[in-house]
């Protein structure tokens, strides 16, 4: 009788901890790894304190956004991103954030460094240019999770996008609301 007690409190603390890191892992970010062995350069101890936002399409046929036919396109120009979202929120890692992906070109920062390639860290979100698309919302919530959690690991100086740093260039991200995600990301800084 005994042994059947402690055997049934052993299965319920057992179902605790199962249930327990279930819930962990829902609140930790998933990132599915897709590792591409082009446009980036291998580094060691560098300074990351920007974050790049951009959009990007599949632009050669077929589904606009498919994530590895964009990854193909990206290879085909010796470019990249350290992550790029699909339209469900999922999350891929092409690039190491060690390592300096070319994601953002012949660009400049608002207080005048212009290697941004070499201090940031580039996201891609999977959006066309039509005006009447847009991020899906599930995009914008793993951005937003995305980024604070970069936000948590430096000291980021600034959040930006692609638009921003190479004006006339590049129009990047395309049909974003950028002023409510900016809140966003400046409430749950703050929180
Ligand atoms: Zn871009």
């Amino acid at each position: 009788m005994l042994w059947k007690t402690h055997n049934k409190l052993l299965f319920v603390s057992l179902l605790f901890v199962i249930n327990s890191s279930f819930t962990w892992s829902q609140s930790e970010l998933k990132i599915i790894d897709k590792r591409v062995n082009f446009g980036f350069r291998p580094t060691q101890n560098r300074n990351i304190d920007v974050v790049i936002v951009h959009s990007v399409y599949n632009a050669s046929g077929g589904n606009k956004y498919n994530v590895d036919s964009v990854i193909n396109q990206f290879s085909h120009y010796r470019v990249s991103s350290h992550y790029i979202i699909g339209r469900d929120g999922a999350i891929y890692r092409l690039v190491k954030e060690k390592d300096v992906s070319f994601q953002a070109g012949k660009s400049s920062l608002p207080d005048g460094r212009t290697n941004v390639n070499s201090c940031s860290i580039g996201i891609e979100l999977i959006t066309t240019k039509d005006s009447l698309d847009a991020p899906t919302e599930l995009q914008i919530k793993s951005l937003t999770a995305l980024v604070k959690d970069i936000q948590s690991r430096y000291k980021i100086k600034y959040v930006l996008r692609h638009s921003d740093i190479a004006s006339g260039r590049k129009t990047d991200p395309w049909n974003m609301n950028w002023e409510e995600f900016l809140k966003t990301i400046e409430d749950k800084k703050s929180e």
